[in-house]
């Protein structure tokens, strides 16, 4: 801890952040509230922030020039559901965007978003318990079968309220405090990884010697992991650090994937993979491995590894940048990832900022980022 930050300032900061953050709807490709939310706060901070066209948005904190430069970066951007089709009744029917898990969208609540105070709620239907078959009881039911309710008895009804198709639908934006340090709520993937970030953003501003780094906070990484790509292309980073959730595997549905442990302090990936059709992930830089186990043992914060098949984030993309970005993937653990309720931990949100400070403050202009000097 620093002599001018009081105990639990960061971790009451962070909380702020996330919880303002998680409040904001902002499906993939319809992130404006977040993006302007965002703006504010690096501004605030004296940051200025340039949007590009794709809607990522751009922040540059000049450092010495003689050292890599960095991008650090993560989503701003939610799954979700889009309006499918308006039913004459005044039910609307949904298609999925991003990796929403059709098993836990029955009796759940969304909004539909219209536009700010404009937005309507509504419920994602369940059959009636009592007209429920034997045979029904154990199937998910697949979305297409799926209909909200938003209270309108007519298409007219819907359109008149502003409702179309293509109109953005995410989960009831969400939080509750289960305990003082433990979240829960809606898109904690990854308004958290925004909030370690505009909070890293703060510290690094107050480091006297720091390499240029770049604050990205992309889009539509939910719907195909390449929005990051426009932005990574337009500043040409040496290096990529990328802020995501990590999947705690403390619970007893998950032990056997791995030992990430929610509370357990912050992660880094050291493999992932995608193999449903993409044939893409990250397999980091030694470099980076190498600068953030330094960086750990030095500020004592335990940093968790993980290794797993099945996900994949922005990093795998934008490492082929140019001649090569040197990418990591670190983040902190979390649970139910991509229910409407996910929970995370607030003092790993803090230990990651702190270790993203540590470990980006050191890179300076002897920094090697020669693979035959690790491999
Ligand atoms: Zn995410």
């Amino acid at each position: 801890m620093k002599a001018d930050q009081r105990p639990g300032e960061v971790k009451a900061r962070l909380k702020a952040l996330l919880c303002d953050l998680m409040l904001i709807p902002g499906l993939s490709g319809h992130e404006g509230r977040v993006r302007r939310h965002i703006a504010g706060l690096l501004k605030a901070l004296g940051l200025s922030t340039r949007p590009d066209r794709l809607g990522n948005l751009i922040a540059t904190l000049e450092g010495d020039q003689s050292a890599p430069s960095v991008m650090l970066f993560t989503h701003m951007d939610q799954l979700g559901l889009v309006v499918r089709k308006i039913e004459a009744g005044g039910f609307i029917r949904v298609e999925r965007l991003g990796g929403v898990p059709e098993r836990a969208l029955p009796s759940q609540e969304v909004l539909i978003c219209v536009g700010e105070g404009r937005d309507r709620p509504g419920v994602i239907a369940n059959k009636s318990h009592h007209a429920t078959t034997p045979e029904e009881k154990y199937k998910v039911v697949p979305y297409q079968d799926l209909y909200i309710d938003a209270g309108f008895a007519s298409q007219d009804e819907v359109i008149a309220a502003g409702i179309d198709i293509g109109s953005p639908v995410v989960y009831r934006p969400y939080w509750v405090e289960l305990s003082p340090d433990r979240i829960a709520g809606t898109s904690i993937d990854d308004r958290a990884g925004c909030a370690v970030i505009i909070e890293a953003a703060r510290q690094l501003m107050a480091r006297p010697k720091r390499p240029t780094v770049h604050f990205v906070f992309s889009v539509q990484e939910e719907f195909n992991l390449r929005g990051a790509l426009t932005a990574a292309q337009a500043v040409q980073p040496d290096i990529a650090i990328q802020i995501d959730l990590l999947l705690a595997t403390d619970t007893p549905d998950m032990a056997y994937r791995g030992d990430v442990r929610l509370g357990g302090g912050p992660a880094m990936s050291l493999y992932s993979f995608h193999g449903r059709g993409t044939l893409n992930g990250t397999i980091p830089h030694p470099a980076l491995v190498s600068l953030f186990d330094g960086a750990s043992r030095r500020i004592d914060i335990p940093l968790q590894r993980t290794a797993h098949t099945g996900a994949l984030t922005d990093s795998s993309y934008v490492q082929f940048v140019g001649q090569g970005v040197a990418s990591i993937d670190l983040g902190f653990p979390m649970r139910y990832s991509h229910s409407s309720l996910e929970v995370c931990d607030l003092g790993d949100l803090e230990g990651l900022t702190t270790l993203l400070v540590e470990g980006i403050a050191s890179i300076d202009d002897g920094f090697s980022l020669d693979r035959d000097d690790y491999e």
